[in-house]
């Protein structure tokens, strides 16, 4: 197993004297550690399996490494091994703990959708930037451990009095409706630990060993939580790069790295300087972009596999011409090289750039997946049928009530509803327990409560078999129950499209029979596990030949043959928004993400212009592009350099490669 490593990396990997940060940049195998020390810490260093969690960035990393590990490992070996992110990690601590909180063990989890809906109803304000505004101030308190009653003590202007006045009723709605939004899924664990000492010891006696992917992206909270599960032992390996923090936005504090030094006078610091990912051209780009970023830790980086080709740096006219040119020139290179689908990725800075590129793919049959794009679980149709799921769960989640109540319509009218919610919020109960209270029922005619008071027995008879039976058959007999193929068919606009969402939604209900099975979770445990399917991840799809569309954020700790960076423009990458707030050097980060996901080639393109609010303006090319020595680029399609091909060439020239393609697969 050691054969697989460098001695720095053994170094880390053998290391168990007591807290370990691994500190280093792209590519140099810190993922890699911590697989490989998770087998060695079972195997040589005595510790099972079951007393060590290993926390990654996203849920599909976390699947990941539990795979490499597994191969590792033999399964009794690896019986009982926590791989998961910070949030499942919360969500398994407060599922056993819930009650020493006021909490039931089925609580919901409110994604960042329904969180901005109970915010934009305490705003009585439907404007969305204002309530994302707001949503992220009260993220940001939370993250930081900010209780409603601080901040408003501490507001000092009127935008942060509202923001915190909201903060304190958005909390009183989650209580009522024995709900939780992702941020609590942290921040619980810590209060809970830090009130109750002695469900602390059990954790910590738990969790003996931690290990922390991408440490530089963990928020306060979460620095806190793993400060409280080590312990004064801190017997942890987290390993990050500095240079890698892109989710200042979402709370992440690069100082923790800094803390790390301060709160664990011990810590050893090990460094790796060998780069396995990328050519020499490609890690000298990122390394000269980097530099202009003030340096927080000095790291040197290095690569043996060979020089590799220019970068290559594409001028385009428009963005329908950028979509072109990149799918051209990606046609062309896999045709030239021999390479599969799925050896590209097509990197952007923001979700709404990726339109155009899909549509040229899909003129030109190549096949794509996206990642951090709309989730399925995002779909409304999924939405529809997880209302009803979560309501099962926990019948206390108003949000799930009202969605499934009205899904399909049920003849129970507004001014009944009204005289509900004015009840629930009268007596501080939910939506469901004010249906079945003799008071309410007093003021409503006998035709309106009577569907209901079906609706709730319906909902209760469901909740007395979702623990006995399977998930999937299950939701398909409630939907055949409720009629929603029909409603579908009746509701949308074509049946085109109802037979697309029906489609759908039997998807989800497959996923549920096959995800029950595998991992033997009834309904209530895969409805929790679905709230956790962030936006950044989407459903996996298991590796089919296509080729990667991802976010920059979305594509950290990833890597890829050949990626295409587009939209390299002032304004985007930087986004004008970092601009003008001194956020310079984030984007610069993420501009480093970018080119260090990068294996064998990278192609980095712009436009010169874009229309932005219907006008067309003229753009620059992003600076960090010059920050590139000019040695490593190959310009085209700017005056002066070489020609891109012509969008009537391009065609023809493509046309054969196609044909060509098609015998060659025929052959
Ligand atoms: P990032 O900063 O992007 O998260 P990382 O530091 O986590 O990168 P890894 O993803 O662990 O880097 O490793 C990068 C690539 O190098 C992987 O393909 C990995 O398998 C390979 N690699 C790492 N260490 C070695 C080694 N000692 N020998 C051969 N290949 C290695
Ligand atoms: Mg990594």
């Amino acid at each position: 197993m050691s054969a697989l490593l460098n001695p720095p990396q053994r170094e880390a990997i053998h290391y168990l004297d007591g807290p370990l940060l691994v500190l280093a940049g792209a590519g140099s195998g810190k993922t890699r550690v911590i697989t490989f020390k998770i087998a060695h810490l079972i195997r040589e260093g005595g510790i099972s399996a079951r007393n060590i969690a290993a926390i990654t960035f996203t849920n599909k990393a976390a699947r990941e490494m539990m795979e490499r590990a597994a191969k590792l490992l033999s399964s009794e070996e690896i019986r009982g091994l926590t791989v998961s992110t910070f949030h499942s990690l919360g969500m398994q601590i407060l599922r056993q703990e819930a009650p020493h909180l006021g909490y039931k063990p089925q609580f919901s989890i409110l994604d960042a959708y329904d969180a901005g809906k109970i915010i934009s109803d305490i705003l009585k304000s439907t404007a969305k930037d204002e309530v994302r505004r707001v949503q992220s101030q009260i993220s940001l308190w939370k993250n930081d451990f900010k209780t409603p009653d601080q901040v408003l003590l501490d507001a000092s202007n009127e935008w942060e009095s509202v923001c915190a006045r909201t903060y304190l009723s958005y909390q009183a709605t989650l209580a009522a409706y024995q709900a939780v939004d992702f941020d609590d899924l942290i921040r619980l664990p810590v209060e809970l630990f830090e009130r109750f000492p002695e469900v602390l010891g059990k954790w910590q006696n738990k969790l003996r060993y931690l290990l922390l992917d991408e440490y530089q992206d963990t928020n306060t909270c979460q620095y806190r939580l793993v400060k409280l599960l080590t312990g004064v032992r801190g017997m942890f390996t987290a390993v990050g790069d500095d240079d890698q923090s892109i989710y200042a936005w979402r709370g992440a504090n690069m100082e923790n790295l800094r803390l790390l030094q301060q709160d664990f006078p011990k810590l050893k610091i090990i460094k790796l300087e060998q780069n396995y990912r990328s050519t020499v051209r490609i890690l000298r780009a990122a390394n000269s972009v980097i530099a202009n970023n003030p340096k927080l830790f000095e790291k040197q980086l290095w690569s043996e596999l060979g020089l590799g080709e220019p970068i290559h740096v594409v001028q385009c006219k428009d963005e329908e011409h950028e979509a072109e040119a990149v799918v051209q020139r990606l046609l062309a290179h896999k045709f030239e090289c021999r390479t599969d689908f799925k050896d590209y990725a097509i990197l952007y800075r923001g979700n709404y750039q990726a339109r155009i590129f899909e549509q040229a793919l899909r003129t030109h049959k190549v096949p794509y997946q996206m990642a951090g794009g709309q989730s399925f679980f995002d779909k409304p149709e999924i939405k529809d049928v997880l209302s009803y799921m979560r309501l099962i769960t926990n019948p206390d989640d108003d949000p799930a009530f009202i969605r499934a109540l009205t899904t399909p319509k049920r003849g129970v009218g507004a001014v009944t509803l009204e005289k509900l919610g004015a009840w629930a919020g009268q007596r501080q109960v939910s939506l469901f327990a004010a249906a079945h209270e003799t008071g309410f029922q007093s003021q409503v005619q006998a035709a309106q409560l009577e569907p209901l008071t079906q609706f709730c027995a319906f909902i209760d008879a469901l909740k007395m078999r979702a623990l006995r039976e399977g998930a999937g058959a299950l939701i398909l007999e409630m939907l055949a129950a409720i009629g929603y193929e029909a409603w579908l068919y009746d509701s949308e606009d074509s049946p085109r499209a109802a037979e697309n969402k029906w489609k759908n939604v039997l998807e989800l209900a497959a996923w549920l029979t096959r995800k029950g099975d595998e991992d033997n979770k009834n309904l209530i445990e895969l409805t929790q596990t679905i709230a956790l399917i962030t936006m950044l991840e989407g459903r996996d799809e298991g590796e089919v030949d296509a080729v990667k569309m991802s976010t920059l954020h979305a594509s950290k700790g990833l890597e890829y043959p050949h990626v295409f960076l587009v939209g390299c423009e002032e304004g985007i990458l930087p986004h004008s928004e970092s601009v003008d707030n001194g956020m310079v050097e984030e984007e610069r980060r993420l501009m480093y993400v970018g080119i260090t996901r990068a294996q064998r080639s990278l192609t980095l393109s712009y436009c010169v212009k874009r229309k932005r609010a219907g006008e067309w303006q003229f753009v620059d090319p992003s600076r960090f592009i010059s920050e590139i020595g000019e040695g490593d680029l190959r310009h085209f399609g700017r005056p002066g350099a070489e020609p891109l091909v012509s969008k009537q060439e391009g065609k023809s020239r493509l046309a054969n490669l196609s044909a060509l393609l098609d015998a060659k697969k025929r052959d």
